[in-house]
């Protein structure tokens, strides 16, 4: 009944040790569906990968998207916490600034001059980095303000954990841009690490930079600590380790013309209807439809007889290797598919292949082996 994700365990975590040695100080990002494993699932690997015995920071602190998600991992993962949503006076970062029991192992993400002072009137000891706006332009302080917070923070002994830089999706190569950023930080005079502990402004949180551009920034900035923040190419790094797959719940053969679905439409010629587990709860939703619909195209598909000229559309659900169409919009945790006549007709219980995006999907299941 299930849309199951099944991993093949000995090649995932072979990966994922991989990936930690060639990013040393890596810091695992688990945030939203976590990439499809859920986040309680990801944060106990990450604490399998920090017992590993690999470089000392790697895997010491992960990373969540928002506050609301602290819950689903702070029970499985015993390191630090670094919430990637910067904070904000208000909702559930505030709920959880006043949580004594997570302030030693919370690190907020600060990206306005006005929160570091809010933040630390509530909690002096919170622990924080702040986020230098990038070329993302998503969050972030400008270099003027990177001088200002210098100011605030002078004297005070505030717990500064680094400096924060999201960096687009490489796009060639981001070198240049974090050079100039860092020339910021450096130019802004912010605090060294206090209370011999690692952190203060030579510590640089960064997304998206290869192992390579890494390499390159450890050479230029050899007073600099980098830490890597890494989801996808993380956990989702070896496709060939995944597999996902939903089940045939049901067959029917059809006539043209035979009606069927919500919608009362009918079968265009002869087949069979199939109903298999997942849909839009899941995350199922349509692709576009197969093929050119310019005019040519259509006349061509029409003459072969092609089904997506008559508005069926192509499913991410396939048989045999072959994908097929929906026979109408996926229902909220089955999908109708139409298989032409002439196909061989899988049985009831069959498992078939599923092409998902994994961070827009919510599976029934998640085997590791
Ligand atoms: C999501 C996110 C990451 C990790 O991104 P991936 O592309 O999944 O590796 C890193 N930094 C920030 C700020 C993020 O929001």
């Amino acid at each position: 009944m299930s849309l199951t994700l099944s991993v093949d365990g000995e090649r995932w975590r072979a990966h994922l040790r991989a990936t930690a040695e060639r990013f040393p100080g890596l810091v695992p990002v688990a945030k939203g569906n976590g990439y499809g494993f859920t986040t309680g699932r990801l944060a106990r690997r990450a604490q399998w990968l920090c017992d590993q015995d690999l470089a000392p920071t790697t895997a010491d602190t992960l990373a969540v998207g928002t506050y609301s998600e602290l819950p689903e991992v702070a029970q499985r993962y015993a390191g630090s916490l670094l919430v990637l949503t910067p904070w904000r006076p208000f909702g559930p970062a505030l709920e959880a600034t006043a949580d004594a029991s997570l302030t030693r192992r919370l690190v907020h993400t600060v990206s306005r001059p006005e929160d570091l002072t809010d933040l630390l009137s509530r909690r002096p000891d919170a622990r924080f980095v702040l986020e230098r706006a990038t070329s993302m332009q998503r969050h972030g302080l400008t270099a003027r303000e990177l001088w200002g917070t210098a100011e605030v923070l002078r004297g005070r002994g505030a717990h500064l954990e680094g400096v924060a830089l999201h960096l687009p999706l490489g796009q060639g190569t981001h070198v240049t841009e974090v050079d100039r950023l860092l020339n910021d930080v450096v130019g802004a005079g912010l605090p060294e690490a206090e209370h011999d502990r690692a952190g203060g402004a030579r510590t640089v949180w960064v997304s998206h930079l290869s192992a390579g551009e890494l390499d390159t920034l450890r050479h230029r900035w050899p007073d600099f600590t980098f830490r890597p923040r890494i989801g996808t190419s993380l956990w989702l790094g070896d496709r060939d380790a995944l597999r996902v797959h939903a089940t045939v719940l049901d067959v029917h053969a059809v006539e043209r013309g035979d009606a069927f679905g919500y919608r009362g439409r009918t079968a265009p010629k002869s087949g069979h209807l199939l109903v298999v587990s997942g849909g839009t709860a899941h995350g199922i939703g349509l692709e576009a439809p197969t093929g050119d619909l310019g005019l040519r195209g259509r006349a061509g598909t029409l003459a072969r007889g092609g089904l997506d000229a008559l508005g069926f559309v192509r499913s991410p659900f396939s048989i045999d290797g072959k994908q097929r169409l929906f026979a109408e919009p996926p229902h909220m945790q089955a999908s109708m598919l139409f298989l032409p006549g002439g196909s061989r007709v899988p049985r009831v219980g069959e498992e078939i292949d599923v092409r998902v995006r994994y961070t827009i999907t919510t599976f029934d299941r998640v085997l590791v082996d």
